[in-house]
């Protein structure tokens, strides 16, 4: 068979080269910013199987994709990652068309995964830590245990895997946990990405209350370090920063109070199989379907016209003004 491999261009002639594959909706955690208390999690027909969230990267990498990143829900309690991951690292590198296979986890089961994820090829994880406060950890995540997230973090740095915190910066919950996070960040050799909350789906809790605004937080970490803004830019949303006294490397995220839209390079594919265009908006395609039905040709139109339905720009401002998300569906169903 042919390999499609035609270039995904959006109407704004924006290249997409990075995908963010979510493997189930599942979570062993119920972080306040990201899930409601009681959550109704797919039925497993529902969601991809491993082979077939295989293929349909495949088929991105094909058409120029260069970075993937696993995501969720949580990836890591998703039945064969480790498979999906050795799959997918087969494509790095010259002549695989793939440059960064990556994960972003919550770290509870890090510790069994690591070794399999960096023989995957796998140099990098995001972690997701908003206190390094046992009982705050537990407050935010409702069902997290911080000492398992640090074992996590350290079975993979042992595996030689870089890691990156992410932490949501949240009004009256983590405001004073965001020094000593710099701190020990700076002290363990890990970077920190700084993220505002964004309005994804109903909560149980108003999310304004919780909206603090990133250049608000940068002038009180100012009193205390200086920061030279770095010029390194993943093609996404994040601004780095260099924090002089503790050689830290500190990334922003501010999708509410600055635009990032215009180098926009990713798409999104859910547990489900649809691809969604932009997180901000509901606008999907179903590519399962189209590759159950009709096999890869139908799938590699149906990725076609997702593309065309790719937004200029997100709407988070008028959300956040209206107090209520406009886009319905949670974080953990496109994967952060
Ligand atoms: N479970 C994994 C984790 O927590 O890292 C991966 C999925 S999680 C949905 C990915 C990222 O999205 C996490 O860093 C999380 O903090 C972030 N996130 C979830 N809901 C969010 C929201 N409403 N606003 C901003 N970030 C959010
Ligand atoms: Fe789970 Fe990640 Fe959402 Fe927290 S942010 S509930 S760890 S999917």
């Amino acid at each position: 068979m042919t390999v499609n491999n035609t270039p995904l261009v959006d109407p704004f002639g924006r290249r997409i080269r990075y995908l963010r594959l979510s493997v189930t909706d599942r979570c062993d955690m119920r972080c306040r910013y990201c899930m409601a208390e009681s959550m109704t999690f797919l039925p497993r027909e529902a969601v991809m199987s491993i082979e077939e969230a295989g293929q349909i990267a495949d088929a991105f990498i094909d058409r120029g994709v260069t970075k993937i990143r696993l995501t969720g829900g949580e990836p890591l309690v998703r039945k064969g990652v480790d498979q999906l991951a050795a799959h997918l690292g087969k494509r790095l590198g010259q002549g695989g068309g793939l440059e960064e296979l990556t994960l972003t986890t919550n770290a509870t089961y890090l510790d069994r995964h690591a070794d399999a994820l960096a023989a995957a090829g796998i140099a990098r994880i995001n972690v997701s830590l908003d206190s390094l406060d046992p009982d705050r950890f537990h407050q935010i995540t409702r069902r997290g245990e911080l000492d398992r997230t640090l074992a996590g973090i350290r079975a993979a740095t042992n595996a030689g895997i870089k890691i990156k915190i992410n932490t949501v910066a949240l009004k009256g919950l983590n405001e004073d946990d965001i020094l000593p996070l710099m701190r020990w960040c700076a002290g363990e050799g890990h970077d920190l990405t700084l993220i505002e909350t964004m309005p994804l789906g109903r909560i149980d809790e108003d999310r304004t209350d919780r909206y603090l605004p990133l250049n608000e937080l940068r002038a009180r970490i100012e009193q205390e370090y200086s920061l030279a803004s770095l010029s390194d830019t993943s093609g996404g949303p994040a601004r780095y920063w260099r924090v002089g006294e503790l050689g830290l490397k500190l990334g922003l995220i501010t999708p509410l109070s600055n635009n990032f839209c215009d180098g926009c390079n990713r798409v999104r594919l859910s547990a489900t199989g649809r691809l969604y265009l932009c997180l901000g908006h509901d606008d999907k395609v179903d590519l399962l379907s189209a590759l159950r039905n009709g096999g890869e040709a139908a799938m590699h139109q149906a990725m076609d016209d997702a593309l065309r339905l790719k937004p200029l720009r997100h709407q988070f401002e008028q959300d956040m003004d209206a107090g209520v998300p406009s886009v319905q569906r949670h974080m953990n169903v496109t994967g952060g």
